[in-house]
């Protein structure tokens, strides 16, 4: 590596990773069409995207995102306050209010960006911020830029919370569904004490939306609660929606509060309109998509029925996301490896994104894959088993 860099040590840190099994490099997809992707000249199933529902290779979608382009052309040309919030976008925030009936909504270009911004308009360092330890690297990030005393509770553990929490101090984040783990967090217990405590509940539901609830409404809805009690909702468009961006939702004067005072959302270029444009379709199909949610059920059944029959300890998730834990980094990768050479992809998830000794495959089941595809898991799996 180039020399003015040494005193920053890059080189080491590298080297020290690739001893430890946990060095990354991103590989690059030549070729996909529904659930196959090619790489590297090779076919693979692939079993670690987000794309829970299919929905990011179905033409109805990618019709109305050329749609999109034909009536709005490419970028946005603008901040949201300037002149980036096209009618487009306001459909589809219109859109997200009607279907989680929340008062309002703002759309930003990731996730990751509207954790940022939600976190960060909302805490200083007068208040506490209370996460759960599993809180995806987006929240944690933003916390500890925000200057808030950051308090982490024990996964999915109200007492834990309880014990921890002070009236009025700040904010509660979780997770709907947990990336890594695919368990749900007790939303109705954490909803409880953010009531009796007097403290913001924010939930980022990235996994949820989409695949539970009644029209996808996600996790908040299918443990029985109502978006407008939830303070703060976060939902992403590319995973279950199949596009991509980002939209927070909630009360009218927090969202007005977002639009003064949030820098992520006044110092960036709005998402393109074309993006919001098929992405109002994505939540359309998304909320009639009773067939699709219904085909990954049928999927899951059959992923866990033969995962018992491997005598594998699956985990505990009903979710599409169904890891499985390998414990040491090297494990992982070897099993990994394994799969893949049985042309099934699923990526090996190591430290830092999991806690040391709990690395994974993180598998995920869509409705886009077949019980053919699903098979050749298993079969990968049983090779997996008997490596030693
Ligand atoms: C994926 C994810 C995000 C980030 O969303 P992007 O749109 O991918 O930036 C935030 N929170 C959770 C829990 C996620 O899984």
């Amino acid at each position: 590596m180039n020399s003015r860099f040494d005193f920053l040590r890059l080189n080491r840190q590298l080297e020290e990773r690739r001893e430890q099994h946990i060095l990354r490099s991103c590989v690059c997809v030549d070729a996909r069409t529904d659930s196959q992707i090619s790489i590297g000249g090779r076919e693979y199933v692939n079993f670690c995207s987000n794309d829970y529902l299919g929905l990011s290779g179905d033409p109805h979608l990618a019709e109305a995102w050329r749609e999109g382009i034909r009536l709005w052309g490419c970028g946005s040309g603008a901040s949201p306050l300037v002149t980036g919030l096209t009618r487009a976008h306001r459909d589809l925030q219109d859109e997200i209010c009607d279907w989680l009936g929340v008062e309002d909504a703002i759309l930003f270009n990731s996730g990751f960006a509207a954790n940022q911004a939600v976190v960060k308009a909302l805490n200083s360092k007068n208040t506490v911020i209370y996460a759960d330890r599993l809180a995806h690297a987006s929240l944690q990030e933003a916390s500890v830029l925000s200057g808030a005393r950051y308090v982490r509770f024990l996964h999915n553990d109200p007492a834990s919370l309880e014990s921890k929490i002070s009236p009025q101090s700040g904010m509660i984040i979780t997770e709907g569904v947990f990336s890594m783990d695919g368990d749900q967090a007790p939303l109705n217990r954490l909803y409880d004490i953010a009531q009796r405590s007097g403290n913001i509940l924010f939930v980022d539901d990235a996994h949820g939306f989409g695949v539970h609830g009644s029209e996808g409404r996600g996790t908040v809805d299918l443990q029985g609660l109502r978006h407008r009690d939830i303070d703060v909702i976060m939902g992403t468009f590319g995973k279950a929606l199949g596009t991509s961006g980002a939209f927070v939702a909630g009360s009218k004067d927090f969202i007005d509060y977002m639009i003064n005072f949030s820098r992520e959302y006044v110092y960036s270029t709005h998402m393109a309109p074309s993006v919001a444009y098929a992405t109002l379709q994505a939540v359309k199909i998304v909320r009639s998509g009773e067939h699709l949610r219904r085909k990954l059920g049928e999927n899951l059944r059959y992923f866990k029925r033969a995962l018992e029959q491997l005598s594998l300890t699956a985990s505990q998730s009903v979710t599409s996301i169904q890891p499985i834990v390998t414990g040491s980094s090297e494990k992982a990768l070897q099993w990994s490896r394994e799969l893949v050479n049985h042309g099934c992809y699923v990526s090996a998830i190591r430290h830092p994104t999991v806690p040391k000794n709990t690395a994974r495959l993180r598998i995920t089941i869509t409705a886009g894959h077949s019980f053919e595809q699903i098979d050749k898991l298993t079969e990968g799996l049983f090779a997996c088993l008997q490596l030693r």
